[in-house]
């Protein structure tokens, strides 16, 4: 089967707990021996298979890299990376997982080779939140909960709205962020806002 690599610990040695999203499940299997073996990558994907082991955790066998053409690309490979993390620790706890989010990591991945790569991950951060009905696109103010009529509107964690003055942050234009909700593409902001938004993505989804 098919996964991305969405977290990789150390054990004794060079043993490795590897967390493994796949299009409907989160597994965490053991990997004996990984320096024996190709090096395995947070945010990669790999195919796999895994073995139950009735008195340990299960393990992780017959791994084989599927690349993309872009990790080669060390900026790109570090923001996936970090988005995996994010993912991952968003995710993390649960055992089935809906579809939704391996696919979500299968479309960021192709895009990435010809996009920005903070841009593909905050469109893919939205599409997160308005699938889990967390996307605040009824532009209500997070302090003092009142409409937000302001041209700037500032941000704070998961992109929740407020308030300049309520959240003492500068804000995001109001026509792009409109249409970052209502379409999740982040086309309308420049740079600088691209960084500012990606910053507040890495705080978590
Ligand atoms: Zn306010």
């Amino acid at each position: 089967m098919r996964g991305y690599i969405l977290d990789v610990k150390k054990r004794r040695d060079e043993d490795l707990i590897v967390s493994l999203l796949t299009s409907d499940r989160l597994f965490s299997l053991y990997r004996f021996y990984g320096a024996r073996h190709s090096p395995l990558q947070l945010g990669y994907k790999i195919d796999f298979a895994y073995e139950g082991d009735p008195f340990f955790m299960p393990r992780l066998r017959s791994v084989s890299h599927l690349s993309f053409d872009w990790l080669f690309e060390i900026k790109k490979t570090r923001y996936w990376q970090i988005f995996a993390q994010l993912l991952h620790r968003h995710l993390n706890g649960a055992d089935e997982i809906d579809e939704f989010y391996f696919a979500l990591l299968e479309r960021a991945a192709l895009k990435l080779s010809v996009e920005n790569p903070k841009r593909v991950l905050i469109e893919s951060a939205c599409a997160l939140w308005e699938r889990e009905g967390r996307l605040h696109s009824d532009l209500k103010c997070l302090i003092c909960e009142r409409p937000i009529d302001d041209e700037f509107i500032a941000l704070a964690r998961c992109l929740t709205p407020a308030h300049s003055k309520c959240l003492y942050k500068d804000g995001f234009e109001r026509e792009a962020l409109i249409r970052l909700f209502q379409t999740n593409e982040a086309i309308l902001f420049d740079d600088d806002a691209i960084d500012r938004l990606w910053r507040i993505v890495e705080e978590g989804l």
